[in-house]
């Protein structure tokens, strides 16, 4: 991989006619080696929001031990790029080929589910093994979040109970698990989630030994700026203090888009300007997808020197025939902003490169990494390398749970 100082330095050397991702190790890195040394449990990280193999070796090189996988697919991949680590299949409805496949071939020992239907296939599909860890999907609300996962998947209240109790049977360890919805702007979407938790672990008198928090995590993008992380975690931690569950009960969280939203942006270039339209050449089939589909806001900059002092507010229209390649925005752009200038847009590491096609014949494989900053961070000030005056985990829990 070809590497370079600055976004500007390389829109300037090389005058890319295809857009070009840019990575950022430094970055990952960073958010992995926090969610290590501060959440008070186990990290898992959520594969699905970036499966690139050079991404999930960096978070394995900062301590992360733990890949949520959700597709065969996924199992076989991260299998493939990290043959130590643990992969836990959270995905609860599976097919049953695929739970045997993962059990027997992967060694994967943990998956989640949310009917009696599905916990009846893993017990068949793994020929009633008796080293499971076996996590009930709870539903609960998305309100906190601003892309919702509460329709699709979890259990309901009424029903929990009942699962719970099958579940330990076929159990060696039984957990609890939920997702609060995609960038969860208030840790209240978690404490509310857990008392959720509460209730289901009453009403159920079983004895759970993983409380999984899942993913939801933020990241910071215009307009949708989360309080610090810390906050979610002292929430969680006091949350998962005050169940009745053992003194032995792990913690567990899956984030996605916390850990790798600011590894990737992307550099496009502006091939026409029409009034506040920009045609630039990546979109909704491309890297683009959130930014057309769901009306989300990524950071822009414009990569030239001696840039109008003004802002203006654009939209974009991606490079496909299609009328739906079209980004709202609005993105904020010096107004002199002209056909042949490249745009770095930053913040896409989760659910941006993961999401690119190559429909019509656009988009691209080229990949640069740079060492500058990303656009905007949640782990400022985060030293990288590791002091040796930090406490270790195992220490962190203990002395919390005293
Ligand atoms: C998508 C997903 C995640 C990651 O979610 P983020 O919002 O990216 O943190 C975690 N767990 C499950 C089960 C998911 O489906």
């Amino acid at each position: 991989m070809h590497k370079h100082h600055s976004a500007l330095g390389l829109a300037k050397a090389l005058r890319p006619v295809e857009p070009v991702t840019l990575v950022r190790p430094h970055a990952a890195k960073r958010a992995a080696r926090f969610f290590v040394e501060k959440f008070p449990g186990t990290t898992m990280y959520a594969v699905k929001a970036n499966p690139s193999p050079e991404l999930l070796q960096i978070l394995w090189d900062a301590g992360i031990t733990h890949y949520d996988v959700a597709s065969i697919g996924e199992v076989r991949m991260a299998r493939r790029a990290l043959p130590k680590a643990v992969l836990c299949f959270m995905h609860p409805v599976k097919a049953e080929e695929a739970i045997e496949e993962a059990y027997f071939v992967h060694g994967v020992r943990t998956f989640s589910l949310d009917t009696m239907d599905e916990l009846e296939k893993i017990v068949r599909a793994t020929r009633g093994a008796q080293d499971l860890n076996l996590c009930v999907r709870i539903r609960v609300s998305s309100d906190h979040s601003k892309l919702s996962l509460a329709a699709k998947f979890g259990a309901e209240p009424e029903d929990v109970a009942e699962l719970l109790v099958a579940t330990r049977q076929a159990a060696d360890a039984l957990g609890i698990c939920f997702h609060v919805g995609s960038q969860a702007m208030t840790p209240a979407a978690y404490a509310e989630a857990m008392e959720r938790v509460r209730v289901a672990i009453v009403a159920s008198s079983v004895t759970v030994d993983i409380v999984d928090v899942g993913g939801g995590f933020p990241s910071t993008y215009p307009g949708m700026e989360p309080p610090p992380l810390d906050a979610y975690f002292g929430v969680i931690h006091n949350a998962f203090e005050n169940l009745p569950i053992s003194y032995s009960a792990e913690l567990w969280c899956e984030p996605g888009r916390a850990l790798c939203a600011e590894y990737s942006s992307l550099i496009v270039r502006v091939e026409k300007r029409r009034g506040d339209e920009l045609y630039i050449n990546d979109g909704a089939y491309g890297a683009l997808f959130d930014a057309a589909h769901v009306g989300w806001r990524f950071p822009v900059t414009l990569l030239r020197e001696g840039v109008a002092a003004e802002t203006e507010a654009f939209s974009f229209y991606g490079p496909t025939c299609d009328d739906m390649d079209h980004m709202a925005g609005p993105f904020e752009l010096p107004a002199d902003v002209a056909a042949g200038d490249y745009i770095e847009v930053g913040m896409l590491g989760a659910y941006g490169c993961a999401m690119r096609t190559a429909f019509n014949g656009f988009g691209s494989d080229t990949v640069h990494e740079v060492t500058d900053e990303p656009m905007a961070t949640l782990y400022s000030g985060i030293a990288i390398e590791r002091p040796t005056n930090v406490v270790s985990l195992d220490q962190f829990k203990r002395r919390a749970r005293r």
